[in-house]
């Protein structure tokens, strides 16, 4: 029989953990009395760091509900690599994995259809968000203005509306395993695996306590790794904006030659102003877009770990 293992990152999530993890072992016994999953299934919650006492509650919950499993990561490292740090941890323990965000957004309801589209053949399955009641309306479109800003930037297949809720199979944990990016951008990579895959509805409710994690600074940075992580188009794009200005200021030397000769010379201090900031602006942009990526090369070249273990409650 299936072996599910539900992983979950927290942080600061002391408001919604109990009711969270009562509800995913609802999931867990329903499931196992329909027959779908066995009786070992459990709920791994990777603390990620934080601040407030999630922690004390995971290792309470895991000694009065074995079923309930902590790992502690030394400090707070991120949404994405608090993700991979649970899933290397569950990896060979379970037949297949459900990520879920600890405040439980996602429709718990879907992961009984994730494992129907296991059932059926499939390594991935995807929660796909047909509604964002509960975003609120700047998150939503600022996500969906990046989701299609990524489609055209960088060549990259993700999908669309999909975040971090999905299911997958051991073999996917596998091969996941032997990517060694440190610019983790979930997201992007699984769909690169090419695994049979196919997807489920989600539908987003309001968060039920606490805040979002997930400040403006963590936000930019996750979509700035899913596009840098992907492509070399943006310096590419520059590059061409680079021979275009060549090209204008070639003309513009041939009208400068016509006035010289028709005595013509006006001062130009505007027009040399005017070009000169201009210039400096497009410089001082591509400069800074190669930066982005030699320090992006930069972390990777260093490979240091993604995550620190410090406690393991199995
Ligand atoms: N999270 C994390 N580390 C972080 C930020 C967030 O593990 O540095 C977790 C958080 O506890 C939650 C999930 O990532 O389980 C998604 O965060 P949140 O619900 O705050 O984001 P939103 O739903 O607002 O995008
Ligand atoms: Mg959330």
């Amino acid at each position: 029989m299936l072996k599910l293992a539900i992983v979950s990152p927290c942080y600061n999530e002391e408001e919604v953990l109990i009711s969270s993890s009562s509800r995913l072992l609802n999931v867990l016994s329903d499931l196992e009395g329909k027959g779908k999953i066995s009786a070992d299934s459990f709920v791994l919650f990777v603390n990620d760091g934080s601040s407030d006492s999630t922690w004390d509650i995971i290792s309470q919950m895991h000694n009065s509900t074995p079923s309930i499993k902590g790992l502690n990561l030394a400090h707070n490292v991120g949404h994405q690599n608090a993700l991979m740090a649970g899933m290397m941890a569950v990896r060979g323990m379970c037949d297949a994995v459900v990520t879920i965000d600890a405040d439980l957004q996602d429709d718990v309801t879907a992961i009984e259809k994730m494992i129907d589209g296991f059932f059926e053949g499939n390594d991935i399955v995807y929660g796909v968000k047909v509604s964002r009641e509960g975003d609120s309306c700047l998150k939503k479109m600022s996500a969906q203005a990046f989701y299609k800003f990524q489609k055209r930037y960088a060549h990259i297949e993700t999908v669309y509306n999909h975040a971090d809720f999905r299911l997958l199979s051991s073999k996917a944990l596998e091969i996941l395993s032997t990517y060694q990016e440190s610019n983790l951008f979930l997201r992007g990579i699984i769909p690169l695996m090419g695994l049979p895959a196919t997807t489920v509805d989600d539908v987003i409710i309001a968060r039920t306590a606490g805040k979002s994690k997930y400040s403006f600074r963590k936000m930019m940075s996750l979509a700035l790794d899913g596009i840098t992580s992907f492509s070399s188009k943006p310096i590419m794009s520059i590059i061409h904006v680079g021979l275009l200005f060549t090209a204008i200021s070639f003309c513009l030397i041939i009208y400068v030659i016509i006035k010289y000769f028709k005595d013509e010379v006006v001062p130009g201090w505007s027009s040399l102003m005017v070009s000169v900031w201009f210039i400096g602006g497009i410089l001082l942009i591509a400069l800074g877009v190669i930066g982005i990526y030699i320090g992006r090369i930069y972390t990777e070249v260093k490979h240091r770990p993604l995550y620190i273990i410090k406690d393991k409650l199995f």
